[in-house]
Formats: structure tokens, sequence, C-alpha cells
């Protein structure tokens, strides 16, 4: 078994959650975001990175390995992510099977794909981070150019199956697609489905105007931030 890794990044703070993460960033996504963050993984021929693509579990887990006092001594660990981690969904499994219990194992999602490739994960991952763009279908379809209905779906399989502070709702604001308005109906619908832990924010569109469509966007860990930590931030 081997997983379609595009990026390994490791030594990350502030952006996935408790404590100190390695990003293992797959490739592929069914989506095609008119702002999408990472066009990389839409291209299987392209790497931004030297990582190899074609890891073992067994060789990841040495890798993750290298950070294992860190993820011990902050709450942190491991983070899927992509591209759609959860086309890669065995792969995964397997991963989070050898990974030591103390990590922490997040999932970065879209949420949209077959319900049964997100049940293998259900008992695996610690934390949801899921990426809505907007519970309206119509913004939904002109943004990513596909239905939400399977993410609607899954949603209601995933509240009943998980903790609801398992899962951590980010909810963007995007120029062009919805309004202030649209945030706030997709916002309430989510609280009555159950969801509480939901994060408002803002793409920020002129990064997007102004930067070639297929240039690297993975987000930064501020340099001061690793620097008063002792910790600098490593791509694999
Ligand atoms: S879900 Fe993420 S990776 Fe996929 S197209 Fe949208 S922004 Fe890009």
């Amino acid at each position: 078994m081997h997983g379609d890794i595009m990026k390994i990044s490791r030594l990350r703070m502030a952006t996935d959650g408790t404590g100190v993460s390695t990003l293992v960033a797959f490739h592929g996504c069914p989506l095609r975001c008119k702002f999408c963050i990472n066009d990389q993984c839409h291209d299987e021929r392209t790497s931004y990175s030297d990582v190899s693509r074609n890891y073992t579990p067994e060789a990841l887990i040495k890798v993750l390995k290298k950070d294992d006092i860190y993820f011990r001594m902050t709450g942190g660990g491991i983070v899927f992510g992509g591209g759609e981690p959860i086309l890669h969904a065995e792969f995964i499994h397997e991963v989070c099977r050898l990974a030591d219990p103390a990590w922490k194992k997040r999932i970065e999602t879209s949420l949209y794909g077959d319900w049964r490739s997100f049940q293998v994960l259900v008992n695996d991952i610690d934390e949801w981070i899921i990426d809505i763009k907007d519970m309206n279908p119509g913004i939904y379809k002109k943004y990513t150019q596909v239905s939400n209905s399977a993410v609607i779906r899954n949603l209601k399989m995933l509240r009943k199956r998980v903790h609801p502070k398992q899962i951590w709702i980010r909810l963007p604001h995007i120029p062009g697609y919805n309004t202030d308005e649209d945030v706030v109906r997709s916002r309430d619908l989510l609280y009555t489905l159950g969801f509480t832990r939901i994060e408002e924010f803002t793409y920020e569109y002129s990064r997007f105007v102004s930067t070639k469509p297929h240039e690297p966007r993975m987000l930064e860990i501020p340099g001061l931030l690793l620097k008063n930590t002792g910790l600098e931030k490593k791509d694999e």
C-alpha cells in the first residue's frame, strides 16, 4: 500500500489545531474551487517538493517519529490534508493504526465523497477540520463545480458518530460568491444540525488575483513564531 503524497510539512504551529503538527498533504481533489489554495493537487504530474510520492505507511511513520517529542509535549500530531485526503482513506487508516496513540490525528477535508470512506476513519481521527464553503447548494455549485448534497449527508452522518467537540467547521466569506448574510444563514443551519465549533474567515481575494494560477499556496507559519519557540519549520 502506498500513499500518493504531494508534500510533508513538519513543525507547523497555529495552523492545524493544538500543538506542533506534521502536515501530510495528498494529491487529488474532486472539487474545483475557484480560489483553490493547493491547485497542484489537481495535477498528477507535478509535485512542489522532492518528497517521494510512494511512501508506505511504515515509511511515513518513520518520518513522523522524528517529531515525536514535539507531538507529546504540545498535544500535536499528524494532520492529513491535500487535496482531499479522504480519497486515501485506507492508507490513512493504516497510518493511524501504526501511529503512536499519544499523537493527535487530524484531518482537513471538504467532506465531499462517499460516506463509506469517511466511516473507515471515524474511530481513527481525533479532530475533523471541515472546510464547508457554503451551505447554499447554488453557491456551493458555482464555487466548487460540484453539488453539496453529499457534503450535507456526510455532515449529518458524522454528527451522529462523532462528538461535536471533535468537529471544527471552517466557514469562509468568499468574495464574489457569498455575502455576509449567506454566511449567517450557513452558520445558523450548521447550529441547527448540532455543530458548535464554527470559525468564520475571509478568503484573501487579492492573493488569488495577483498570483499565477498554479503557484504553490500552502499556508506558512510565521517565522517569528518559530524563532520564539526554537523550532524551525521543515519540509520533508
Ligand atoms: S477542496 Fe481544497 S484542494 Fe480541493 S479544490 Fe477546493 S481548495 Fe482546492
